[in-house]
């Protein structure tokens, strides 16, 4: 059997492989580029299951400028990735995030707001009598205040797959709809990747765009990542009361967070401790009504009265040292580079690490320096510090 070869192959195309996939056209068209991706549908890709929020409150400098990179982005993506004319549809709706802040994270979040307004972000602080103006509904006793970032938003995450994912296509990427079933090397070099089929594929670069299956993949090749597959549970509510206008993503220290979906719902989410680790999209509509529904009826006493409509479960790559991106070449192991980790916020930096790794593999000079992300604090066992993290 003849053995296919790519410049570089990227296993995984959800958003992190399909923006890596389009910037490496862009930037270098005559590379041979393959994207290996199992599931046609993205059915069960974290790109499509997520809450699609885009927010530039971070408590890590890095991650707040990666936001800014992706606002930058988001602005004009719909005429970027057209196709024949055609862009995508991305709905992007910049209704804002509010971070309820009660004394207890008081100084971190006043950290926060300082270094984000430093860089030029558009970020208020509100009284609580000013959250509850601005929103009548919600309770903010017990708050000292709250952070809105006016420019935050959401936007349709399949839509933004599916323009990255087409316009690379369009410039010469190829997608193949196939398993990787090991990345093979040789010695401290990597050769490319084995499918399930038994099809080996050779590659001068292996790009680790598997999601939450990186660590299942990269440990093929030898490599241990500290990344786990954890589910998370969104649900969708309809309640009686209807705010009279969206709701912004508004996050409880708790860990909740909840918004206005298109069409008067409300989304919730919260991680806890003991969301179970492993492949399952199974979702529990028990877990509302046991865990969350009080909570949500504290903060919005008005939402007491509700149906749950819906739900669904998706997978959190969740990096278990830090919850930060892991973005760079794996030390001890050349030509395989990794963009995994990303817990629950990759989809709004899925720009800039797509742009970073491939100005790393084509060894360009980086418009947004990402190394502090590096694989190697994973090895030194240096965590990052991001208290911003949901
Ligand atoms: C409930 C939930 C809410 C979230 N909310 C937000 C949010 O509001 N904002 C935000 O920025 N982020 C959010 N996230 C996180 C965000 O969705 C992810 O960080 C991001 O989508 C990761 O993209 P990815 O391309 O790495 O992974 P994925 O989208 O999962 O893509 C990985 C792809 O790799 C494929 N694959 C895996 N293994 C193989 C293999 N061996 N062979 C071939 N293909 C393979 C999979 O089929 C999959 O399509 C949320 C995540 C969840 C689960």
């Amino acid at each position: 059997m003849n053995c296919k070869t790519y410049d570089i192959v990227i296993v995984g195309g959800g958003i992190m492989g399909s923006s890596t996939a389009y910037y490496m056209m862009k930037t270098a068209p005559r590379l041979r580029v393959a994207v290996i991706e199992m599931d046609k549908t993205y059915s069960r890709a974290s790109s499509t299951l997520s809450m699609a929020n885009v927010r530039i409150q971070f408590s890590f400098r890095p991650n707040v400028q990666i936001s800014q990179y992706a606002f930058e982005v988001l602005e004009n993506f719909e005429e970027e990735m057209a196709v024949d004319g055609t862009g995508p549809d991305i709905r992007y709706r910049r209704e804002g995030n509010l971070f309820m802040v009660n004394e207890e994270n008081q100084i971190p979040a006043n950290n926060a707001l300082k270094m984000q307004q430093e860089l030029g972000c558009d970020i208020e602080w509100w009284a609580p009598e000013q959250v509850r103006e601005q929103f009548p509904l919600y309770n903010p006793e017990g708050y000292v205040g709250a952070s809105f970032g006016p420019k935050d938003g959401h936007l349709d995450a399949y839509g933004v797959l599916m323009g990255y994912r087409a316009k690379a296509i369009s410039m010469g990427a190829e997608f193949i709809h196939a398993e990787v079933a090991e990345i093979t090397r040789s010695g401290k070099r990597v050769t490319g990747v084995r499918l399930k089929s038994g099809e080996e594929i050779s590659a001068g670069a292996v790009v680790n765009c598997a999601g939450a299956w990186c660590s299942a993949i990269a440990s093929t090749a030898g490599v241990e990542l500290p990344v786990q597959p954890v589910k998370r549970q969104i649900f969708a509510l309809d309640t009686k009361v209807k705010p009279d206008r969206p709701l912004p993503l508004t996050y409880l220290p708790s860990g909740m967070y909840f918004r206005t979906e298109t069409g008067g719902l409300i989304l919730l989410g919260k991680s806890m401790q003991e969301d179970p680790v492993g492949i399952s999209f199974s979702w529990d509509e028990q877990r509302f009504y046991d865990f969350l529904w009080e909570e949500l009826a504290e903060f919005v006493p008005e939402f007491a009265e509700l149906k749950l409509v819906r739900g669904w479960a998706g997978l959190y790559a969740m990096n278990t040292l830090d919850a930060n991106a892991i973005l760079g070449e794996w030390p001890e192991l050349d030509g395989l580079f990794l963009a995994n980790g990303f817990s629950g916020h990759g989809l709004q930096q899925a720009p800039a690490v797509g742009r970073y790794i491939t100005e790393l593999i084509n060894l360009q000079d980086h418009a947004l320096d990402l190394s502090i992300f590096s694989p190697e604090r994973i090895l030194k066992n240096q965590p990052l510090q991001e208290t911003g993290i949901y």
